[in-house]
């Protein structure tokens, strides 16, 4: 079976590493003509990590992952601890690792990975302009007017995915009410106790802190309710001085961090939702990670859940007679468990706008989505 998958994101790369583990010929169509260091941070939750580490990535992340030991929820002012959540040993737990990375270098392992077991699939400028699905195919056309033909394809082509627009519900994205700032600092500009994991959240802001990248560097984003926004794309380049002011009533150990990011650049960007498609598939095409169900960055699942949607898609087609059961069975494993997952990413959201209290904490702890096993847990509802 000939499977084209659009996006070289976490998702289609994941998709592409899973299927071809699984013995398909898959090819990824990237439309960027390279891909490059978006410099930011990523937690790869255990139900993450088991799905990479099956598809032989973990030698590669612990080369730069980091476990933080702890991270201190503390009010955005004072500095106090609220609440101080201890890394508990998930390896034990749930038999798969808490990692915290540089985005680069886990896109960096996939990219390394997908080169040694499918030597060209990936292809880079390759921009799908359209899609039909035929019957027992789909035509695709490319940008530059190419056309091809693949038995089925998977499009993870991210939340502004065109395909799902085309395909299922024309509705755009719709702007979730925070902007978000992201920036990475030299630890070596740091003073060694700001070397640490933290969250400082109140007056409906929040900053979250963390090591990447063997502790090199320290990530951060920080977010900010609004009521509107207009730009576009997720490297906008932020005014310093801009982004300092916002945060300007913050404790003085997060305005140290903030104020020495890389280059003295910061990005920022809007963050987007979409109304909750009910089904994801349609003839020959499925969708996948946040083109299927785009969720807000709170609770650190939006890769996770793109990662197991690439796992259990595979599974479902190497255990169905055909991709549209194949399908059926996937949009059944995975419907309920990433609504629950997109509903608890907006409440957790709303959390941080309450004051910087243990009650707007509750819930924070992490839960059953750890324990989630893309790899080898049951198909089906
Ligand atoms: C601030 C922030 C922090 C986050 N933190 C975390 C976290 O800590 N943990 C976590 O699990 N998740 C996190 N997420 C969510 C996570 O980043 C996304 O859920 C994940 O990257 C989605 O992957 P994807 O492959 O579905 O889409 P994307 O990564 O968006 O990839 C889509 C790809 O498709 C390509 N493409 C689009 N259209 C076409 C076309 N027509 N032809 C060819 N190619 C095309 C694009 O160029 C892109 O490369 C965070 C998100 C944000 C915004």
């Amino acid at each position: 079976m000939k499977i084209a998958v659009v996006g070289g994101g976490i998702g289609g790369l994941a998709t592409a590493l899973a299927m071809t583990q699984a013995g398909f010929k898959v090819t990824v169509h990237e439309r960027s003509a390279q891909l490059v260091d978006q410099g930011a941070g990523i937690t790869l939750a255990p139900n993450a990590t088991r799905v990479l580490y099956h598809l032989g990535l973990g030698p590669a992340l612990e080369e730069t992952a980091v476990t933080p030991p702890q991270t201190e929820y503390r009010h955005y002012r004072t500095s106090a601890v609220i609440m101080r959540m201890i890394t508990r040993d998930f390896r034990a737990l749930y038999g798969a690792p808490y990692l915290r990375l540089h985005r680069w270098d886990l896109q960096h392992a996939m990219i390394t990975r997908l080169a040694q077991v499918a030597p060209g699939a990936l292809r880079l400028g390759s921009h799908i302009d359209q899609l039909e699905s035929r019957g027992d195919h789909v035509a695709l056309r490319f940008a530059d007017g190419r056309m091809e033909t693949a038995d089925m394809v998977v499009a993870a082509d991210g939340i502004r995915s065109a395909i799902r627009e085309a395909l299922f519900n024309p509705a755009p994205p719709v702007f979730a009410g925070f902007v978000a700032w992201r920036g990475l600092v030299d630890t070596a500009d740091l003073p060694q106790h700001l070397h640490e994991s933290a969250v400082a959240f109140g007056q409906g802001r929040h900053i979250n802190r963390y090591l990447v990248r063997r502790g090199e560097l320290l990530n951060f984003i920080a977010v900010a309710h609004r009521d509107n926004w207009e730009a576009e794309g997720w490297m906008i380049p932020a005014p310093l001085d801009e982004f300092l002011a916002e945060f300007a009533s913050f404790d003085e150990g997060t305005r140290t961090i903030i104020s020495r990011p890389v280059l003295g650049q910061v990005f920022k960007w809007g963050l987007f939702g979409r109304p909750w498609l009910e089904q994801w598939w349609s003839g020959r095409v499925v969708l996948l990670g946040d083109a299927a169900h785009p969720m807000l960055p709170f609770l650190g699942q939006g890769a996770a859940n793109a990662l197991e949607d690439a796992m259990i898609l595979t599974r479902c087609l190497t255990t169905e007679s055909t991709p549209e059961r194949s399908f059926a069975l996937y949009q059944q494993t995975r419907g309920p468990r990433v609504r629950d997952a997109t509903e608890q990413a907006a409440r957790r959201g709303d959390r941080y706008l309450g004051e910087p209290t243990a009650d707007s904490l509750k819930g924070n702890e992490p839960g059953a989505e750890y324990a989630y096993d893309a790899v080898a847990g049951p198909l089906g509802g």
